[in-house]
C-alpha cells in the first residue's frame, strides 16, 4: 500500500514550490496588454527585480528559461573569436561555457573540481599571465546546482582587480538569487543572470539579465546582436511591446508581482537569506547524522563553501536512486536527481548522488517533512545509515541564527 496521496512535494533545486498566492494571482483571464494595470505592474516588477539583484543598472526580461538568459548574456557582450575564461565548480559553469563556445567564443576553462569553490588566487594568477588582456570576460556561477558549492563572488572580483585586469565579470545566480546573499553593484559584478523558477518562486519561463555600465559598453562595441536576444530595445523601449520583442509574458508578470511583494515587503530580503541559512543547517545536520553509520556524505565538506539553497549528497552506489524512487512512489515526495560530477564522463547520473532543494517558498514543516520522509525511506529500504537524523535536524532548526553561528565556531 502506497502512501503517495495528499499534497505532492517537490524538493528539488528548481523549479521550486510555487506559493498559493502566486498561483492565485496567475489564475485569471488574459489581461489587457495595451494599457492599464499590466503595464504599470511590469515596470514595477522590473524595478523590484533590480532590488533583489541589488543593482541600480539595467535589467532585460526574456520569455525563456535560464539557458535563454545564458545565451542573452553571451550574445550581448561577446563577439565570435573573443576569449572568455569560465570558472568550473561542477556542471553549470561548463554548461554556460559550452553555449559560449557554440556561439563562437574562444573558451578557456579553469577547473576547480566538483567539491570546492573557485580559488581566487588561481583566477588572479591566470589573469596576471594575460598581459595583453585578451580575455574579454570571466564567467562563473554563484551556486553550482550540481555540486552545491557556493563561490565567493566578492573575492573573485577582488582577484580580477588585484590582477589589474579589465575583463567583464559575469555571474550566473540562477540557483542563488533570493536565496544566498548577493550584492551585484557592491561586489562589482558587471552582469548577472537569473531565472524565475528558483528563489523567485514563479514557474519556469522567464529569465533576467542585469547589466552594469561595463556590460552595456561591451554591447555597444558589437555590430550586430540577434534581434530577439538584443537587450538594447528591452532596456529603453519606446513602446511597451518592445520590452519583450513581442507579446508580454502576462501571467508570469502577475506571478512575479506577488512573489516580489512576498520577498521584499512581507519578509524582507535579508530575512529571506537568513531563513535559507537556517533551513540549510537543518539539512546538513540530518545528512551528517545519516553519514555516521552509512555511506552518506555531503559533497561539500566545508560549511563555509556550501550553498544554502541546494545540498548534494553522496550515497553508496545505487542507493540514491532507490531512495528517490521510494520517496516518489511511496510518499509523493520528489527528491532531486544527482547530476554526474565527473567532467565529461559517461557515468550514469543519480545512482550514487541525490540532491535536496531547499530554495524558495519553504518552511520547517515542509523541510522536516521531506527529511523525515527520506529517513523513513532509508529504513524501509534497509539502507545502512546513522541514527538521529531527525533529532539533529530539529535541534539545528531550533537554534537562532546567532546561536548556530556560535556553535559553528
Ligand atoms: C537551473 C540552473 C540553470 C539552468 O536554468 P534552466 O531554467 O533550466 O535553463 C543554469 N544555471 C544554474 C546555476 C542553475 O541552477
Amino acid at each position: 500500500m502506497s502512501l503517495a496521496f495528499g499534497r505532492h512535494f517537490l524538493s528539488i533545486p528548481g523549479p521550486s514550490v510555487v506559493p498559493e498566492q502566486v498561483l492565485a494571482a496567475m489564475h485569471r483571464g488574459a489581461p489587457n496588454i495595451y494599457e492599464g494595470d499590466l503595464i504599470e505592474t511590469t515596470y514595477s516588477v522590473l524595478d523590484r527585480l533590480k532590488k533583489v539583484a541589488r543593482t541600480e543598472h539595467k535589467v532585460a526580461m526574456y520569455i525563456a528559461n535560464g539557458h535563454g538568459a545564458w545565451e542573452a548574456a553571451v550574445v550581448n557582450t561577446i563577439a565570435p573569436g573573443d576569449k572568455v575564461l569560465v570558472l568550473c565548480t561542477g556542471r553549470f559553469g561548463k554548461g554556460w561555457a559550452e553555449m559560449a563556445s557554440t556561439l563562437g567564443a574562444d573558451v578557456e576553462l579553469l577547473d576547480f573540481g566538483t567539491a570546492a569553490p573557485a580559488d581566487p588566487a588561481r583566477v588572479e594568477a591566470r589573469l596576471r599571465a594575460d598581459k595583453t588582456h585578451e580575455i574579454r570576460a570571466v564567467l562563473t556561477v554563484q551556486t553550482d546546482t550540481a555540486s552545491s558549492v557556493r563561490n565567493d563572488i566578492a573575492a573573485i572580483r577582488k582577484a580580477i582587480d588585484a590582477a589589474g585586469h579589465p575583463a567583464l565579470y559575469m555571474v550566473d545566480c540562477i540557483a542563488s538569487l533570493a536565496c544566498e546573499p548577493y550584492e551585484m553593484d557592491a561586489w562589482g559584478v558587471d552582469l548577472t543572470v537569473t531565472g524565475s523558477q528558483k528563489g523567485l518562486m514563479v514557474p519556469p519561463g522567464t529569465s533576467f539579465v542585469f547589466s552594469g555600465p561595463k556590460a552595456l559598453a561591451a554591447r555597444a562595441r558589437l555590430e550586430r546582436v540577434s534581434p530577439y536576444f538584443d537587450w538594447a530595445p528591452r532596456h529603453d523601449p519606446e513602446i511597451y511591446y518592445r520590452l519583450f520583442c513581442g507579446t508580454a509574458p502576462t501571467h508570469h508578470i502577475l506571478g512575479l508581482d506577488v512573489a516580489l511583494r512576498m520577498l521584499l515587503e512581507e519578509e524582507g530580503l535579508e530575512a529571506v537569506w537568513a531563513r535559507h541559512a537556517r533551513l540549510a543547517r537543518s539539512v546538513w545536520a540530518a545528512v551528517a547524522a545519516w553519514g555516521a553509520g552509512g555511506m552518506f556524505r555531503l559533497n561539500i565538506a566545508d560549511p563555509a563553501h556550501r550553498s544554502i539553497a541546494v545540498t548534494t549528497i553522496h550515497t553508496a552506489e545505487g542507493e540514491a536512486e532507490r531512495l528517490r524512487h521510494w520517496c516518489e512512489r511511496e510518499a509523493n515526495l520528489t527528491l532531486g536527481i544527482g547530476l554526474s560530477l565527473e567532467s565529461g564522463s559517461g557515468r550514469p547520473t543519480g545512482s550514487a548522488l541525490f540532491r535536496i532543494g531547499h530554495m524558495g517558498h519553504l518552511n520547517p514543516p515542509m523541510l522536516l517533512g521531506a527529511l523525515s520522509t527520506a529517513d523513513a525511506g532509508l529504513k524501509a529500504l534497509g539502507v545502512p545509515h546513522g541514527a538521529g537524523a531527525l533529532e539533529a535536524a530539529t535541534a539545528a532548526l531550533s537554534m537562532s541564527a546567532s546561536a548556530a553561528e556560535q556553535a559553528a565556531e
